[in-house]
């Protein structure tokens, strides 16, 4: 634990060892296997959402613990500090957030409870395409109604976590972009059952890490018209939300990251004697480290800055894009420190680095990729010109 923790209620001290003495059940050996195997976490998944953390945002109204980002951001960033990839199962908590806003009562009463408890699996949110990218608004994908449902054709790429999913929240274009004012109107969110859907297609992809994720197809995949999640044409805000929450989770899981690089980093360079001496004496070894540290210590102010801002209902886009910025930037730096620091033990799996060095580069690119925040902050929080 760092000296960080010191700043948080002891509920939340509380909160971040319970999740990091758990994950101590899950060590490397259990990641690294699952890796090479390209399977998914299942046990670890089940005990996190038998012990009520996957459901940590949900209100107790509806069976969750009713706590808030900064809470959830704890048990992501401990899963990742503890050497596990919250990766597997961390939209659950985000993904349920735009139910929990926009959705009807009735939509909240039948699918909260059982998402709380475990009997349905909300994990997979679709939203990338493959002919349109970062370029959210132009997707494709599109919603036809027609009596009693909504058909639904396009693709999706990259959609973690489908196969290990009951439900997914879709983004679909419901009304063509020549009849829309903004281009940001005429987009929908649906909440979709899965289990059985004919015409819905997943074809999973092979990613450099073990993250589960797919491709879709729909062809004229009927879905009935009370998956539509608030109003019609309006999903394009309801997301945005959603992405919040999403971009300060992850800047948490890139915070465990960054932590665990720097602990792993600072024993090996202990343990480690070259030339007679342990190489963290070294100021070539220790200076990075402790670069990274610092790098990774800042980003988790913004990263709580953020935090308590969504909690609080406040409008929180510039600082929920900076936190997810400045923590994987951070986490990515430790990574490479740590993996200096190794030398050639670094490439060799049972030490956890490459594998954490491979998830952890993840957050660079997605959800969003940094160019884009930066292009974010350039323009809609600086005022400059436009480039998208
Ligand atoms: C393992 C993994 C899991 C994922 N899971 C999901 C998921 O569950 N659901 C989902 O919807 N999506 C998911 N994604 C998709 C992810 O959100 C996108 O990959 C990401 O948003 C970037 O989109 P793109 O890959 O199409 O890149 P593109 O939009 O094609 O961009 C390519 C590169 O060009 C640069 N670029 C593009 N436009 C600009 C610009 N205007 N200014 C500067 N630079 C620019 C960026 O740096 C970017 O890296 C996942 C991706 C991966 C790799």
């Amino acid at each position: 634990m760092t000296e960080m923790g010191n700043t948080l209620t002891e509920e939340q001290q509380a909160l971040r060892k319970a999740v990091y003495d758990l994950c101590q059940l899950y060590p490397g050996s259990y990641w690294r296997e699952l890796d090479e195997k390209r399977e998914y976490p299942e046990a670890f998944v089940q005990e996190l959402t038998k012990t009520g953390y996957l459901g940590a945002l949900i209100p107790e109204a509806y069976g969750g613990s009713g706590l808030g980002i900064v809470e959830g951001g704890l048990i992501l960033e401990e899963i990742n500090h503890s050497g596990g990839n919250a990766a597997a199962c961390h939209a659950q908590m985000y993904i349920m957030g735009t139910v929990l806003r926009y959705g009807s009562d009735a939509q909240k009463a039948r699918y909260l409870p059982q998402i709380a408890n475990g009997t349905l699996r909300l994990q997979a949110f679709g939203v990338t395409e493959p002919n349109t990218g970062s370029d959210t608004t132009q997707l494709q994908t599109t919603a036809v109604r027609n009596g009693d449902v909504y058909v639904v054709n396009g693709q999706k790429i990259f959609i973690s976590r489908v196969l290990q999913s009951d439900l997914l929240l879709l983004l679909a274009r419901t009304t063509p972009l020549s009849e829309v004012r903004r281009r940001t109107d005429g987009l929908s969110v649906f909440l979709i059952d899965i289990r059985q859907l004919p015409g819905f297609t997943v074809r999973p992809l092979h990613t450099m890490i073990n993250h589960a994720t797919n491709v879709l197809f729909f062809d004229n995949v009927a879905i009935p018209v009370d998956s539509l999640i608030g109003e019609a044409g309006k999903g394009f805000s309801y997301i945005l939300d959603g992405m919040n929450a999403e971009r300060i989770l992850v800047a948490s899981e890139s915070i465990g990251d960054g932590r665990w690089f720097v602990e792993k980093a600072v024993q090996y360079s202990k343990d480690r004697v070259v030339f007679g001496k342990a190489i963290g004496a070294n100021q070539g070894v220790q200076f990075p480290i402790a670069k990274a540290h610092m790098a990774v210590e800042a980003a988790d102010l913004m990263r709580f800055k953020a935090a308590a801002l969504f909690d609080a209902g406040q409008p929180c886009g510039a600082e929920a894009n900076m936190a997810k910025y400045l923590c994987a930037e951070a986490a990515w730096e430790a990574a490479n420190a740590c993996l200096d620091c190794h030398g050639g033990y670094g490439f060799a799996s049972e030490y956890d680095v490459e594998r954490k060095f491979r998830e952890t580069r993840l957050y660079k690119t997605a959800p969003i990729n940094n160019n884009l925040v930066l292009a974010y902050v350039g323009q809609h929080v600086l005022g400059m010109p436009r480039s998208y």
